[in-house]
């Protein structure tokens, strides 16, 4: 059972230092009194925009101006974003000339306002449809999803009938690409990326279809890792890095060098006098970390496999390692950003291969190239596939552009949906009724609050599963029961534009993982130069620092996939003022130290939320073992009619490469008809 070798882990090759940048200190005065108190500051049911408050508002710049809001981003394109404010004329004729580019938004992003509510009001609220207006329009596909999923299914149609046929893909948000989002930065005089959702291209698990359709675009997987120095923020010259918050450990405290998810040379173990926690729980963790035994020795094999899938990882810390609450609770959020959820939601044998710690107690030796993980990447991640796959839709968006210009390319969002193009993409459009009728598929819509109909020889639905049986109601009712399994896990990628990286320089940091905050980890956005893209290396200007992870759900909330809706619903409730409260008092807690302010040194924030994240992968303690063909995912993707299903969810994978093969399978059982 190799750790890391599977799921959106993130590779760990940073260099590995001992010394800390801060003098070690003794232990902080004991605030624990038994080995499982609670820690100070944050209890799970708090949101952190209800944290007791080390910062004013004030203090932190939480009224300073900076690119929060399209208009300000957009003027920041000429204003520099040196914290200037530009003229009200400079922003009226920015507003004309640069309007709509979606990747250019700030603010909340991802399920960005006015993306999801026409779904919520129809689909969860049971508002009855409005009677849609008839369109004169009609399509050989309409594909409902612009994710990479439905941009795919659009690329095997057109390559299985020809190019002239005419599809029409509908999408809820004012951008295409689904997950795969591209965020731009203009502040400072240069462009820079960052990714926005799916990133990673875990290309040894491409399937055939995968890797041609990557050949096809002019992807070339050896040659983006060659142009990519990217470690998540372990590529600092002190090597990897755990912050302590003073707000949950009562001490602001980095320490590098280490990590909580690791390979064997960033073991925490001759760092732990660092950590800001009660002695109880250090000692129980060197006991941890230097244990070298089998504590299922006396099990068979058979009884030995059962228990590692059948076990929580956190039951498995307390029983057999003897952590306590305090020591459990570092690693209660380590894999949020893999796995979209708490560690304790994983049986032990999915956590170890997550990479937490634990192979020692099972007689295993963790080996250091277990965590290599290659993947190759794009600075605004996979958006690049989604923008290669567009412009070969529609040409004219992009002309000339290929996988070594892509990075750079503006793209004419006006080309995206014209009526002289056999492909159209049909933007802020949430599809809200899919019906076989006398042999046709008719469908209606949602734009600018008004509905439209419009007819279809087939369609695809490329979206997320659990909103298809509001959407098609005429489906078995098994097949909607199976879509309704697929319940995703929220995630959350919060970029913050900083004037500079000095002070991650000065601290000997790239980036650190954050076991008390919000977002279970940040990195610095640099080091990925493909796609014709590049950043300055000696000059220190501004540049993005992704916040990674996802939410808590309540403690309270036991059930796993309550857990999962309850999240879900804390990602939306939160406003844009609380998730900027959060990254500003972190960086100024993280950075302040070393001259950085959060006032000052700010120039955009774009938080990426997507309540609807990674599909549903069958999980050891949550899920019963499905007979052959009976899992959901089988049920949920059957053909209905002129109906096919797409989309990660079909293949109960969260990955691109899954969101491409299931393209290809519903396109090929549409072509099994005609
Ligand atoms: C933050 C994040 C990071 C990730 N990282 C990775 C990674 O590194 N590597 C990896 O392989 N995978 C990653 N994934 C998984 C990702 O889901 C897949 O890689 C892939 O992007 C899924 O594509 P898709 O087309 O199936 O779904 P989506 O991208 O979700 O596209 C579906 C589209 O359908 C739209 N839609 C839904 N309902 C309607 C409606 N009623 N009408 C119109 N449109 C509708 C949705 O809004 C969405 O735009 C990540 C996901 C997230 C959220």
């Amino acid at each position: 059972m190799p750790p890391g070798s599977s799921h959106h882990i993130e590779p760990t090759q940073g260099a590995h230092r001992r010394d800390s940048i801060r003098t070690s200190q003794s232990d902080p005065p004991d605030r624990h009194s038994a080995s499982n108190s609670t820690l100070v500051g944050l209890s799970d049911t708090v949101c952190p925009g209800e944290r007791l408050l080390k910062h004013s508002d004030f203090d932190l710049g939480m009224s300073a101006k900076i690119t929060r809001r399209d208009l300000l981003q957009d003027a920041g394109l000429i204003s520099l974003g040196l914290g200037i404010a530009p003229s009200a004329a400079a922003i009226k004729t920015i507003e004309a000339k640069n309007k709509p580019y979606p990747p250019t938004r700030t603010g909340l992003r991802g399920s960005h306002p006015g993306s999801f509510e026409g779904a919520h009001a129809y689909a969860r609220d049971g508002l009855p449809h409005p009677t849609p207006r008839p369109l004169d329009e009609s399509f050989d596909l309409v594909i409902v999803g612009a994710g990479i999923s439905g941009l795919a299914a659009a690329y095997y149609y057109q390559k299985r009938y020809g190019g002239d046929r005419k599809i029409l893909i509908l999408d809820n948000h004012d951008d295409f690409g689904g997950h795969a989002k591209r965020n731009e930065f203009h502040q400072g005089g240069r462009l820079q990326l960052a990714m926005g959702g799916t990133h990673n291209l875990e290309y040894w698990q491409f399937s055939p279809t995968v890797s041609s359709l990557m050949q096809t675009l002019g992807i070339n997987i050896p040659k983006l890792r060659k142009k990519t120095d990217f470690n998540y923020g372990r590529n600092g010259a002190q090597g990897p890095a755990i912050w302590f918050d003073a707000e949950t450990y009562g001490d602001n405290k980095l320490v590098t060098g280490c990590s909580l998810k690791g390979p064997p040379s960033t073991s925490p173990l001759p760092y732990l006098d660092q950590f800001p926690i009660s002695s109880t729980a250090k000692t129980q963790l060197r006991a941890f970390y230097t244990l070298q035994t089998d504590v299922l020795a006396p099990l068979s094999s058979v009884e030995r496999a059962d228990y590692l899938h059948s076990t929580g990882y956190f039951d498995f810390l307390e029983s057999k390692a003897g952590l306590g609450a305090e020591a459990r609770q570092l690693f209660k959020t380590a894999c949020h950003g893999s796995w979209g959820l708490e560690s304790a939601s994983l049986s032990v044998a999915e956590a170890l291969d997550d990479g937490l710690p634990g192979l020692n107690l099972i007689g295993e030796t963790a080996v250091e190239s277990d965590w290599d993980y290659p993947v190759g990447i794009f600075p605004d991640g996979n958006a690049s596939i989604a923008r290669l796959l567009t412009q070969r839709l529609i040409p004219s968006i992009a002309s000339g552009v290929d996988a070594d210009s892509v990075a750079m390319a503006t793209f004419d969002y006006s080309q995206l949906d014209r009526p002289e193009h056999p492909v159209r993409i049909r933007l802020q459009s949430t599809v809200i009724d899919v019906e076989n009728r006398e042999g046709a598929v008719h469908l209606s819509y949602l734009f600018g609050g008004k509905a439209f109909a419009l007819t279809a020889k087939q369609c695809v639905m490329a979206c997320y599963h659990t909103v298809i049986p509001y959407i098609c109601p005429t489906l078995p009712p098994a097949q909607k029961a199976a879509q309704r399994y697929q319940v995703k896990y929220p995630l959350l990628l919060t970029n913050v534009l900083i004037r500079s990286r000095a002070p991650f320089t000065e601290l000997g940091i790239d980036g650190a993982a954050c076991p008390g905050r919000m977002h279970s980890a940040l990195f610095l956005m640099n080091g990925i130069e493909t796609g014709g893209y590049a950043q300055a290396s000696e000059d220190p200007g501004p540049v993005p620092v992704a916040f990674w992870g996802s939410l808590s759900p309540p403690d309270d909330i036991t059930n796993f996939w309550d857990q999962l809706r309850a999240a879900r619903t804390k990602m939306l409730d939160l406003t844009l003022e609380d998730y900027e409260r959060e990254v500003r008092s972190v960086l100024q807690d993280l950075l302040g130290p070393v001259g950085f302010s959060a006032k000052h040194d700010i120039l955009a924030i774009t938080v990426n939320r997507w309540p609807h994240g990674y599909s549903h992968e069958y999980l050891d303690l949550w899920d019963p073992k499905w007979p052959e063909g009976q899992a959901p995912h089988e049920i949920a993707r059957q053909r209905f009619g002129n109906i096919t299903f797409a989309n990660a969810d079909a293949g109960a994978s969260a990955y691109t490469h899954t969101a491409i093969d299931e393209a290809a399978r519903a396109i090929a059982e549409l072509s099994a008809l005609n």
